[in-house]
């Protein structure tokens, strides 16, 4: 959902937004991160000079995966958002070195007057995906040698190929045991 910013300040109010959040917004693969229903968010766009203040929630429930054993994992997040817009300065001043001074609040940019909106809380969605989601903290995962799941038993793999000096020195006492 793009919004018009410049259509915005003429109407010099707040805007209110329902939004649905798709898979799209998330700009994510789906190996990462798929969204089981379109996620909802309450959105409220502000405007104050060339400040476009977000602020609003999301609701959503996502599939991951697990990153030791692949397997699915629900994800919900249930977060609230107060983000405040900038022109790009770039764009808006052809290169020009400018400082760029921000109060706290999470500060992004919008270009040709123009703030794709559906991105932004779809930002704020990805944001909460751990780096590494697991299953469970107890999650064995898979095999680094044949994939077996370890969750769901074990397999006949070493599990850490031996060394080979240790290896040398395993031998050597295997022949001097013979030896005595
Ligand atoms: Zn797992
Ligand atoms: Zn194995």
């Amino acid at each position: 959902m793009v919004v018009n910013i410049g259509r915005l300040k003429m109407a010099g109010e707040p805007l209110s937004l329902e939004l649905a959040i798709s898979n799209r917004d998330l700009a994510l693969g789906p190996s990462v991160c798929t969204l089981n229903r379109p996620a909802r968010a309450q959105v409220r766009l502000a405007v104050a000079g060339d400040a476009v203040r977000v602020a609003g929630a999301v609701k959503a429930n996502l599939e991951v995966s697990c990153s030791r054993c692949l397997k699915p994992v629900d994800w919900s997040v249930n977060k609230e958002f107060d983000l405040e817009y900038h022109p790009d300065p770039v764009v808006n001043r052809e290169g020009e070195e400018i400082e760029l001074e921000f109060g706290d609040l999470t500060v992004g940019f919008y270009r040709n007057e123009q703030l794709d909106v559906g991105a932004s809380v779809g930002e704020q969605i990805v944001l909460e995906i751990p780096m590494k989601p697991v299953c469970k903290e107890s999650c064995e995962g898979l095999c680094d040698q044949c994939g077996q799941d370890l969750n769901e038993g074990s397999c006949s793999c070493s599990r850490r190929p031996l060394d080979p000096r240790l290896a040398r020195l395993a031998e050597l006492k295997l022949k001097m045991n013979r030896k005595q």
